[in-house]
C-alpha cells in the first residue's frame, strides 16, 4: 500500500479522484463528497513523532483538519476535535480512526463564532485530555461572492468571526494551558497572497491569520511556545462544495497549479506534523506553503 514515504510522481498522483460539480448545504460533509477525498485513512503511516502529545484541532471532522487528526493520532497524540453540530457523523468517523490508532478522541461540537464556545472548548480539551500541547486553529468559512456590491454584511462578519476572532479567542485561552515546548498552528491560504476576485472577505481573513501568527510567534518564542502556519492551495474538501467555489468551476479546480491537479487533505498532514513536533524546534513564525507549486512571497 502506498503511503507518504512512497516514491511517486507528484503530478500523476490521485488521477482516480477528480473534482465534481456538486453543491452541499451547510458546512458540507466529507461523507457526501463525490469523489471521496483522501484523508490518509489508507495512506498515512505514523512513526512516533508526537508520542504522548495532546492536541485540539478545530474543523477536525473533515478535510484538512481530519487528515491532521488521523496523522496526529498515528504519530502518538490524543486528539480533541471541534466542529459544527451538523457535522457529527463526519466527526464520529474520525474519532473512530483516532481510537483505532490506540489514542483518545474527544468530541467538542459548537460554533466558533461564539467566544464562550471557543474558550470553553480549549478548557474542555485540556481537561479531558489531561493537558494541551498542540492547538491547531484550522476551522474556517469560505463563501464565494462575485461582486462587492452583493457581499452580505452578515457573511463578512461571520467569515471574520470564524476565521480570525476564533483564532484570537482560542490562542488567548490556550495560553493558560500551553507549557514551553507547545506549538500553535493555524491554517492560512494561498489566498493570503493571491486573492481571488470572488473571495474578498475570505482572502482578507487569511492574510490576517498569517500576520496575527507571525506577530504572535515573536511574543511567544521567548516563552518556549512556537507559532507557525500552513498555507494550502486548492484542496478537495467539503468547504469547496458548500459555497467555497462556484459549482460550475469545480471540475477545473486545481488544474492551474504547476502540478496540474488539486491536492488531497492527506498531502497536508505531514506539514502539520512537522510544525507540531520537536523536529521543527528552530522554526518560528513560518508559513509552510503546500499548494502544488503556486509561488508566494
Ligand atoms: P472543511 O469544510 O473540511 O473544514 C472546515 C471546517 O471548519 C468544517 O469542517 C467545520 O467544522 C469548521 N467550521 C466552519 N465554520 C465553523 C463554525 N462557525 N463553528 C465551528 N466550526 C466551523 O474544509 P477544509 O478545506 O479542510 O478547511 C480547513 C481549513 O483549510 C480552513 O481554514 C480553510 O480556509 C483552509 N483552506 C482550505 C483550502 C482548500 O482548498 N480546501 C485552501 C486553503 C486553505
Ligand atoms: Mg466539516
Amino acid at each position: 500500500m502506498a503511503d507518504q514515504f512512497t516514491f511517486q510522481d507528484p503530478s500523476k498522483m490521485y488521477a482516480d479522484i477528480s473534482p465534481k460539480a456538486m453543491t452541499q448545504p451547510g458546512p458540507g460533509l466529507d461523507s457526501e463528497l463525490r469523489d471521496r477525498a483522501d484523508l490518509g485513512e489508507d495512506t498515512y503511516r505514523g512513526s512516533d513523532r508526537l508520542t504522548g502529545r495532546k492536541a485540539l484541532i478545530t474543523g477536525g471532522d473533515s478535510g484538512i483538519g481530519a487528515a491532521v487528526a488521523i496523522a496526529f493520532a498515528r504519530e502518538g497524540a490524543d486528539v480533541a476535535l471541534s466542529y459544527l453540530p451538523d457535522e457529527q457523523s463526519d466527526a464520529e468517523r474520525i474519532a473512530g480512526l483516532i481510537e483505532k490508532a490506540g489514542r483518545k478522541a474527544v468530541l467538542l461540537p459548537g460554533d466558533l463564532t461564539d467566544r464562550d464556545y471557543c474558550v470553553e472548548t480549549v478548557d474542555s480539551a485540556a481537561d479531558q485530555l489531561g493537558g494541551l500541547d498542540i492547538l491547531v486553529c484550522n476551522g474556517g468559512k469560505q463563501q464565494h461572492c462575485e461582486k462587492l456590491d452583493d457581499l452580505p454584511a452578515e457573511q463578512f462578519d461571520e467569515t471574520f468571526k470564524t476565521n480570525v476572532y476564533a483564532l484570537f479567542w482560542m490562542t488567548q485561552a490556550a495560553l493558560r494551558h500551553l507549557q514551553p515546548g507547545s506549538t500553535i498552528l493555524a491554517t492560512t491560504s494561498i489566498q493570503a497572497y493571491q486573492p481571488s476576485a470572488n473571495l474578498l472577505d475570505y482572502a482578507t481573513t487569511k492574510a490576517s491569520i498569517n500576520t496575527f501568527c507571525k506577530g504572535l510567534s515573536q511574543q511567544l518564542a521567548p516563552r518556549g511556545i512556537r507559532v507557525n502556519t500552513v498555507a494550502p492551495g486548492p484542496i478537495w474538501t467539503p468547504l469547496q462544495t458548500a459555497g467555497g467555489q462556484p459549482t460550475d468551476d469545480l471540475p477545473e479546480f486545481g488544474k492551474m497549479t504547476p502540478l496540474g491537479r488539486m491536492g488531497e487533505p492527506a498531502e497536508l498532514a505531514p506539514a502539520y506534523v512537522f510544525l507540531a513536533s520537536g523536529e521543527s524546534s528552530y522554526v518560528v513564525g513560518e508559513t509552510l506553503n503546500v499548494n502544488g507549486g503556486m509561488l508566494s512571497p
